[in-house]
């Protein structure tokens, strides 16, 4: 039986093993696709207090190895149900394999969200990428589009400039989400066209994606567009047991505790205000903080 299960290597779940770890706890982590989370896919981390600029990559793979060097048993499986039998959670995997564990930390972040236009799921990568970051290269000196106004359209925008002959900007509105420092240096990159109040409505091409249209009944030539149009939670396996909200992300009565004793949540995938990696590695420390002084109290 472990102390900790946790579900969803990213920054919330590596700094929550971290945590349980150094409090002396037999902790597990399970994830389902590659340890670090989104943030490995984020070229340069500017906001990071204290750390100028470093690769989202480089530092989630410090955080993983400083969890390693503690102990941390960590296993690629993708967790498929959770039970709750009193105080003890069940937890079974992709693998067949069934864990017990005293409390469990649910940090499994979120997805990209789809534009939900037709031929965008065949169009997967013939052409159409969420990751700027992992299929930028495939586009040099080609046209390629961005979709979306928050923070990773402006830096996606602004990463493909130095790769693509030309970027299109499209956002929906006329102003941006993202911040102004990224909007101002988006601005400022010559083969970077903005295109604001505009929407993508088709996708062109069989084999690959050829062109887009978009308002105004106007028609693009593109050989890549990549969708920054935010994130979406996958709660679906827990929903039975852990109490959602509308959207899907995991509500908690005062920060990190679900519905269920035992069981905490720990970054995107919670119902909040702000997803950032600050707060994502702070509801990691405080979930597990809060999961072992569960255990040594009970
Ligand atoms: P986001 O901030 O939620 O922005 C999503 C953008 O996509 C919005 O501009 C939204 O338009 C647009 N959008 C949503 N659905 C759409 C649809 N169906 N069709 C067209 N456009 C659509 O997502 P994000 O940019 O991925 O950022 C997620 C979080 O990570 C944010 O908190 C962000 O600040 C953070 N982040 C931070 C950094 C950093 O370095 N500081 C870098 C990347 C991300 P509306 O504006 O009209 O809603």
């Amino acid at each position: 039986m472990y102390d900790l299960i946790i579900i969803g290597a990213g920054p919330a779940g590596l700094t929550a093993a971290l945590y349980a770890l150094r409090a002396g706890k037999k902790v597990l982590v399970l994830e389902e696709k590659a340890y670090g989370g989104q943030i490995i896919n984020a070229q340069k981390v500017k906001n990071y207090p204290g750390i100028i600029e470093v690769s989202g990559k480089d530092w989630a793979m410090t955080l993983f190895q400083q969890v390693k060097n503690f102990g941390g048993e960590t296993k690629l499986e993708k967790v498929v149900s959770l039970k709750v039998d009193g105080s003890e959670k069940i937890i079974m995997t992709d693998m067949d394999e069934e864990y017990q564990t005293k409390t469990v930390v649910i940090s499994t972040g979120t997805r990209y969200r789809k534009l939900g236009l037709p031929k965008e799921d065949e169009l997967v990568g013939k052409g159409i990428s969420y990751c700027a970051t992992c299929d930028g290269n495939f586009y040099q000196d080609k046209d390629v589009a961005v979709v979306g106004g928050g923070n990773t359209a402006l830096m996606d925008a602004i990463y493909l400039s130095g790769i693509a002959k030309k970027v299109y900007l499209i956002h929906r509105r006329d102003e941006f989400r993202g911040e102004k420092i990224y909007v101002d240096e988006a601005r400022r990159k010559e083969n970077v066209e903005i295109l604001l109040n505009t929407v993508v409505t088709g996708l062109n091409g069989v084999d690959k994606l050829e062109s887009i249209g978009i308002s105004g009944d106007r028609e693009i030539k593109l050989d890549g567009m990549f969708v920054a149009v935010g994130n979406q939670p996958h709660n679906q396996i827990f929903q039975d047991v852990i109490e959602l909200d509308d959207v899907g992300y995991i509500k908690t009565n005062d920060g990190v505790h679900t519905n269920i004793n035992g069981v905490y949540v720990a970054g995107d995938t919670r119902a909040k205000d702000l997803r950032q990696l600050t707060t994502a590695i702070s509801d990691g420390a405080i979930a597990a903080t809060m999961a072992v002084q569960e255990m040594d109290n009970s």
